[in-house]
């Protein structure tokens, strides 16, 4: 019944989207821009990171499950035609017309495994994984028609849909994987490929005269996947100043929320407070980014209030770890560290939303969300030790044996566990896992004019030029596990550069060596830079105290999340003959469920690592005892929240 409701209101509001050709609005420019790829190098434990998914899942996902990847040669020989009634796409095997709406799969797992995989071997140098990956490259560019068609489609079916479909968003995984390579290489071969795959795209789907998303049945993953396309026209509007990208992005949105779709992001609903977030979460958040870029290529007002409305409706759907509702569908629900999981790709979708704002706005607060779901959720999510994750996860986790906190009612739920694969759920959010350690370091430095950024913490190096000045920046710490950073700068000739440093969440205590504005969220250092200069930035986080909408308490030190790490029991489930890897479930050695009553939560100044003690009460036998908080991000079983006792 309120899907109706939802349509009738839809009807309604239709009348109030925005068009375009009739706004005097003009487009607004990004405040921050990318460094290149090369000139970003990760250190200490961000580098270790990557290089655990380099050597593990993201370096032989191919190889992990070769069915899905070098047997479905989806872009080249296997193409989809009208003939093709049934493929293995991984998880389901059945055939018939359920199956043919997901024959786009292995596009996305191939290509978003191919994005990360290409990034963090550009990130780590690893040139034998660089040469593995240019073969690819160059085959991919070869399936490209004459006419500039790269997709999955042969020519009967392409471009003509009136219903489930993967057409843009196999475009959309293909063309961003391309781009990274781009963006790295340079190569003017890769880049006119992208442009070619544009441009035939618009050709076909003309501006403002055609129905890209049109569709019978409401329920279109694929279809509606593929407003993320909007993500390679900003990239290629970026690139080469072209603005027919730029004006095909309100376009696909405009498109995208006049048909009748089961999908939270359409402009009516976002712009009503009363409608909540239903949808399937990985879309609803990948969708956050085109709604920014609609706004940012328009300048329209009512766009503005649009991408106001989403960001409220996902802020009521965050949980204590920064992750938004992501199991599968959000139904309206409220956030529940317990109650509510993520699915890892909503977490890398959501952290790329966030990404893209703070470059669009240059507000901080966007760099702390960035931090808050990496450090928290995203880390939370992966074994602390083995190439693998949890495919869907919660905040509280107190079994992981497949299903939600220890539920059995649904024999086919296997995703509350680890895999360096999930093949039985669906291989999405392994080539995600791949994507969001890279996303989170390419993104640590910024630039506008000749102002630099350090926009997102941690162990890391940037080699650049300002005013034409080479210049080197170490950022030596363990940062967010660490309270003290060095920056250290390299450079020739003494040059005036402005450093912004975003301050972190919850860090009012601080000191720095060198004069500085503490303004807007950010430490601004203007000076005459040195070689050799040396810059200290010393921490002095409290414990803070958060509660949940529920009313439990949980706690924070700077913005990593404290968590009772649960002891559990390890059973191998499956070894892989490829990398040593495997798949795992945890159960907990001891089932107590700790409450809070009000003491004080203490850092252990002398442990090396993070680790804090206080007396919570046991639920079960009521004596009350000392417990020990860590970082969640190192958790595999934990208690996050906690009830109050009284
Ligand atoms: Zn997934």
């Amino acid at each position: 019944m309120r899907k109706y409701i939802l349509y009738a209101i839809g009807f309604l509001m239709e009348l109030n989207c925005f068009h375009v050709s009739a706004q005097s609005a003009k487009p607004i420019a990004a405040i921050q821009n990318k460094f290149s790829i090369n000139e970003i190098a990760p250190k200490g434990w961000l580098k270790e990171k990557l290089r655990q998914n380099l050597n593990g899942f993201t370096g032989h996902l191919d190889q992990l499950e070769p069915t899905l990847f070098q047997e479905d040669d989806i872009y080249g020989k296997d193409r989809l035609s009208k003939r093709i009634q049934h493929k293995n796409v991984g998880a389901m095997s059945d055939a018939g017309e359920f199956q043919s709406q997901f024959l786009w799969w292995n596009s996305e797992t191939q290509s978003n495994w191919l994005d990360g995989y290409i990034r963090t071997a550009v990130l780590l140098k690893d040139s034998s994984h660089l040469k593995r990956i240019q073969a690819k490259i160059n085959y991919l560019l070869s399936t490209q028609d004459p006419d500039g068609y790269l997709g999955i489609y042969d020519k009967e079916l392409r471009f003509q849909f009136n219903d489930e479909n993967g057409e843009l968003w196999s475009k959309t995984t293909i063309c961003r994987a391309l781009l990274s390579w781009y963006n790295y290489t340079k190569d003017p071969k890769v880049l006119n490929s992208v442009i070619l795959c544009a441009d035939n795209v618009i050709q076909h789907y003309p501006l403002n005269s055609s129905h890209p998303f049109v569709t019978k049945n409401p329920n279109a993953g694929g279809l509606t996947h593929g407003l993320a396309f909007t993500d390679v026209l900003e990239q290629l509007y970026t690139i080469t100043k072209d603005h027919k990208y730029q004006e095909y992005i309100p376009f696909l949105y405009q498109e995208f929320s006049s048909q009748n779709l089961h999908e939270d992001a359409q402009q009516f609903k976002l712009i009503n407070a009363s409608i909540p977030l239903m949808g399937h979460s990985v879309h609803t958040y990948e969708h956050l980014r085109t709604v920014a870029a609609a706004y940012q290529a328009t300048g329209d007002n009512s766009l503005k209030s649009t991408l106001e409305g989403f960001l409220k409706k996902i802020d009521n759907a965050t949980t204590p770890s920064g992750a938004a509702i992501g199991d599968e569908f959000i139904g309206g629900r409220k956030a529940d560290a317990t109650n509510t999981g993520y699915e890892y790709c909503s977490l890398l979708e959501l952290m790329d939303a966030y990404i893209s704002l703070y470059m669009k706005t240059n507000d901080p607060g966007y760099g702390n969300k960035i931090e808050k779901l990496f450090f928290n959720a995203a880390l939370g999510a992966s074994h602390p030790t083995e190439s693998a994750i949890c495919y869907l996860k919660t905040d509280n986790s107190y079994v992981l044996e497949g299903g939600k906190n220890g539920d059995q009612s649904d024999k086919n739920q296997t995703r509350y566990r680890y895999s360096p694969v999930h093949k039985e759920a669906a291989v999405c959010c392994v080539p995600n896992a791949g994507k969001i350690v890279a996303s989170y370091v390419e993104h640590m430095w910024m630039q506008h004019e000749n102002s630099i950024y350090a926009t997102l913490l941690g162990p890391s190096e940037l080699n650049t030029s300002i005013k034409s000045e080479p210049i080197t920046i170490k950022e030596m710490t363990n940062y967010p596990f660490d309270d003290h950073i060095t920056f250290k700068i390299e450079i020739k000739k003494s040059t005036r550069i402005d450093l912004f440093i975003k301050k972190p969440e919850g860090v009012e205590d601080f000191t720095l060596n060198m004069p500085f504005e503490n303004k807007d969220g950010y430490l601004h250092i203007s000076r005459l830079w040195k070689n050799g200069d040396i810059l200290q930035f010393r921490m002095n986080p409290k414990v803070l105290q958060r509660q949940t909408i529920q009313g439990e308490q949980y706690f924070m030190y700077g913005p990593v999340v404290l968590a009772h790490a649960i002891d559990g029991k390890q059973h191998v489930t499956k070894n892989y003959s490829v990398a040593g890897l495997k798949e795992m479930t945890y159960r907990p050695l001891n089932k107590s469920i700790y409450l809070y009553s009000g003491m004080p939560v203490t850092k252990l100044t002398a442990s090396k690592s993070l680790r804090f003690i206080t007396q919570m009460k046991d639920s079960k036998t009521g004596t009350t005892q000392q417990l020990e908080l860590v970082p969640m991000g190192t958790t595999i079983l934990r208690q996050t929240t906690f009830k109050n006792a009284n």
